[in-house]
């Protein structure tokens, strides 16, 4: 018996670790690009010095205990807490709304409690009962005029689409608040891998059970593979079948790069952009993650980012995954298939098609390990 693991993101990577240190079994584990860590990969800037997230921002944030005590068996996180600001008619204000974007908005001076009766009155409006979309869950959680200012326009630019057409789960994403805590999460623990995340997978899998295949691609080898091997699978289901169902949609992402001769472009780590006329959804900061990293946080240059939703085609970085009724129906297909074909595990959240944060690909990994993985070593 052979495991081999296609990508090495956060479920790929986890799954591998486990194989090789509670199953004591050799695991290939493949990637397509020239690094480990998926959308997550993170590396330093020769000229700057300054760890730059090559995927966009990425933040670590969970609630699960078990998810936390097993990433921290490979790094230290920092005690970084996310918060964003969004710039909306010239103006910045805070995201997620909270009592300074309400007061800053509306020009008062509401406490928390003034605040949700004025809001109560602008939800009641719109009379809805039963949420049906995005559109409709944003304006019953903040009223209509702070959902055009700050979620209608920049929800358009990313999906490329109508919010009305958009399920309401991506804005539940959100947390929406009256009193002043400005945090872009919830969770209980928030940080950034204290030494990079190219460091977090690397120590991840550094066991002498794993081989990483760098710059290799899944149909390159796909002829080599012994037919009693367990092939885990994190890319695209579709196009692992030849796209005989049809193709998902996904959405992309494009990155422009800037080094700066500033010590701080823009004072924080990100900058969301909820206007129309500007193309891109946000900016990002990297040297804000990183404040404790003294000498490239007060060098006299800094790396920016400007993030650029796109369309995705096939052969371009799938990021999002669209769950609307048609792909959600599409995936199931796949996954049926998936599930009847002997030898195969389809996970992550492409494989599984679904809006994950980092937190809860771990949690699918490490139950998927134990579920389905770890019972094979019974019947080896
Ligand atoms: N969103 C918005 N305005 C913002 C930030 C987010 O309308 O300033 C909406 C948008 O629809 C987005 C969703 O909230 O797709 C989820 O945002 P999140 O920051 O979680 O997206 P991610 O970081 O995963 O790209």
């Amino acid at each position: 018996m052979s495991y081999l693991i296609v990508g090495s993101g956060f479920w790929g990577a986890t799954i591998a670790e486990r194989i090789a240190t509670v199953m004591k079994q050799p695991v290939t584990i493949i990637d397509k690009r020239d690094h480990i860590g998926g959308n997550c990969h993170s590396s330093l800037d020769e000229e700057t010095g300054i760890e730059c997230h090559r995927y966009g921002s990425h933040i670590f944030h969970t609630s699960i205990p078990q998810v936390w005590e097993y990433l921290s068996r490979f790094c230290e996180f920092t005690s970084y807490r996310h918060k964003v600001l969004i710039t909306h008619g010239g103006k910045v204000y805070a995201m997620p709304i909270n009592l300074f974007t309400i007061n800053a908005f509306y020009g008062k001076n509401f406490t928390p409690s003034g605040a949700e009766a004025f809001l109560a009155a602008e939800i009641a409006r719109d009379r809805i009962e039963q949420p049906a979309n995005l559109e409709e869950k944003a304006v019953s959680l903040i009223g209509r005029p702070l959902y055009e200012a700050f979620i209608r326009n920049y929800t358009r630019k990313q999906w490329e689409r109508d919010p009305k057409k958009l399920p309401s789960a991506i804005i539940s994403r959100l947390p929406f608040r009256t009193c002043y805590n400005m945090d872009y999460f919830n969770d209980t623990w928030q940080g950034v891998p204290r030494d990079g995340y190219f460091t977090l997978f690397k120590n991840m899998l550094a066991h002498p059970n794993i081989t990483v295949r760098l710059n290799c691609d899944y149909a390159s080898i796909r002829s080599e593979i012994p037919s009693d091997a367990t092939v885990i699978y994190t890319g695209m289901p579709d196009e692992l079948f030849g796209y005989k169902y049809g193709e998902l949609e996904w959405r992309s992402l494009r990155f422009e790069w800037e080094t700066h001769d500033v010590r701080d472009f823009q004072g924080t780590t990100v900058m969301n952009y909820a206007d129309p006329d500007v193309p891109w959804t946000r900016i990002h900061e990297f040297k804000h993650y990183h404040p404790e990293r003294t000498a490239p946080f007060n060098g006299g240059k800094t790396v920016i980012c400007r993030e650029y939703p796109a369309t995705w085609s096939r052969g371009e970085e799938a990021c999002y995954p669209v769950n609307d009724e048609r792909n959600t129906a599409l995936y199931a297909r796949y996954a049926a298939e998936a599930a009847q074909t002997p030898g195969l595990i389809l996970g992550g959240r492409l494989g599984a098609y679904r809006y994950w944060d980092m937190d809860k690909a771990v949690a699918d990994a490490l139950h998927v390990f134990e579920t389905r993985i770890l019972p094979m070593s019974a019947t080896l």
